[in-house]
């Protein structure tokens, strides 16, 4: 490895610290801390990030990344200069006490929101909000003064996104998703679900998540499951992944399928190649492509018949008395019980996407300037009750239900969109050389995962995402794959001619 390199690994090394610990900070914050910790929390980010502020924006860095090219580099060597630069170029341009205030004012907002939440009560948000979306739109402009802002960010998120592929994206999944809910929704209840409305005690519900991660090939070793209000996952690095969920005593299903959600996303992270350990290269590709792991282990894997089958045993075990008069066919049709409701946590495959399209339209008019931060509320009802058919009897079931923009995430939505349609397009791909129900409905998901690994794990970010994507599954980008999916399967749940 040349002098520079070596150099530029120190850096990556560095930065590797700071963004473990930022994230243990932010597990702790959602699955320990107290509530009313977070002035301390705020302060020592604030800290944290000016010092990881200094290590990129560090003028030198450029002509080091401009020297590194001059060298012969391999690929994963190119990639870290890539992102690197990357990196740079997107930080360098926020002022750094502009960008240090930021951390701090989203950690007050987030902890405005959580208070505006319990108690359903928007005004308590809404100042937080409005200082949010003001840096979003002033900031935007140092990256490119002439792109509209909102692009700035989807372009974060997801490299090359816009807003005029994202109307097309949501205009052709509207398009074939509207017709099927309403399909659905005419021709009333598919099965009896009944059983659901049990009590399904936490302790069994604890034993079924242990199960769950075992079957999927979780390593105990390296992943350990937590609880907090809303499930995520965090990755310290691959050695050290954690997962959380939320136990509800009279919801079976929401755990289960959080579990096996988050761990899609551990999984990636377990498996990325050891060789990006401690680079810029370790972590998912992008948002969309993490979500498009998590969401193929939830739906089209963990909504499946064969794995339900496969699992049979262990739920009756744990639930013998909620069971007893159930069949396996029939809890496959509880599970993909489609139903227009308020939480998008909770929402089923097929409105789940309807869902994102409300944040999508709001967002980009909030940046836009054509929607005030006091008009949000009522412009979400109108869009919850234009797209799902829906009545939103209040603000925390409505506008403040997500974190995302308390967090200052904005662009961040069109991800899960994004990423469910990829997973649809991964599952295709891997159906033409596996026997996916086969090995689903024995249990052995080794070659499920080897075969995601092969694909997609090990590359971290070493691939910008439509390279992977494309190295994946041979072909562009397709949405039609997914609605077709959505179609297909709910046609036969529901019967539909
Ligand atoms: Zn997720």
């Amino acid at each position: 490895m040349t002098k520079t390199m070596q150099k530029l690994r120190d850096i990556q090394k560095k930065l590797y610290a700071f963004q473990y610990a930022a994230n243990l900070i932010d597990f702790d914050s959602q699955a320990v801390a107290p509530s009313e910790g977070y002035p301390g929390r705020g302060e020592a980010l604030e800290v944290l990030s000016g010092l990881k502020y200094e290590i990129i924006a560090d003028p030198a860095l450029p002509e080091m990344l401009q020297q590194a090219r001059k060298d012969p580099l391999n690929e994963q060597q190119a990639a870290e200069v890539r992102e690197l630069q990357r990196m740079y170029d997107e930080i360098s341009k926020i002022p750094a006490e502009e960008y240090a205030a930021f951390v701090k004012l989203t950690t007050e907002s987030v902890n405005a929101w959580e208070k505006a939440k319990a108690a359903s009560d928007f005004s308590v948000f809404a100042p937080y909000l409005e200082k949010i979306v003001d840096y979003r739109r002033r900031t935007a402009a140092y990256f490119d003064p002439d792109k509209k802002p909102y692009d700035v960010w989807l372009d974060q998120y997801e490299k090359g996104l816009s807003m005029v592929q994202c109307d097309q994206f949501f205009a052709q999944l509207k398009a074939k998703i509207q017709p099927l809910v309403q399909a659905i929704v005419q021709k009333g209840a598919g099965a009896s679900c009944d059983f659901l409305n049990n009590t399904w005690p936490v302790e069994g519900q604890k034993k079924l998540s242990e199960a769950v991660m075992t079957i999927m090939g979780v390593d105990h070793g390296h992943c350990v499951l937590g609880e907090s209000e809303h499930p995520f996952t965090q990755e310290l690095y691959k050695g050290d992944v954690r997962i959380t969920t939320h136990y509800y005593e009279n919801d079976l299903l929401s755990n289960l399928y959080s579990v096996i959600h988050e761990c899609g996303h551990a999984l990636y992270e377990l498996h990325m190649a050891d060789r990006l350990q401690y680079t810029c290269l370790s972590g998912g590709a992008s948002m969309s492509l993490h979500e498009s792991q998590s969401r193929l282990c939830e739906n089209y894997l963990g909504r499946s018949l064969p794995f339900i089958r496969n699992l049979w045993p262990v739920l009756q075990q744990h639930f013998p008395q909620q069971l007893e008069h159930v069949t396996p066919e029939e809890f496959y049709k509880a599970a993909n019980q489609c139903q227009p409701s308020l939480i998008r946590t909770e929402a089923d495959e097929v409105t789940y996407c309807l869902h994102i399209m409300v944040r999508y339209e709001l967002e980009k008019r909030l940046l836009d300037g054509s929607l005030t931060v006091a008009e949000l509320p009522k412009a979400w009802n109108a869009m919850m009750k234009e797209l799902l058919g829906v009545d939103v009897p209040d603000d925390a079931r409505g506008v403040l239900q997500d974190i995302h923009w308390a967090e200052g995430s904005f662009g961040y939505f069109p991800s899960y969109a994004l990423g469910t349609a990829y997973g649809a397009q991964i599952l295709a791909e891997m159906y033409k050389t596996l026997d996916v129900n086969g090995l689903l409905e024995a249990g052995d998901w080794g070659p499920i995962n080897d075969w995601l690994e092969k694909k997609i794990w090990q590359y971290g970010k070493e691939k910008t995402p439509d390279q992977l994507l494309y190295s994946a599954c041979g072909a562009e980008f397709d949405p039609q794959i997914y609605t077709d999916y959505l179609v297909k399967k709910y046609s036969a749940i529901y019967d539909l001619s």
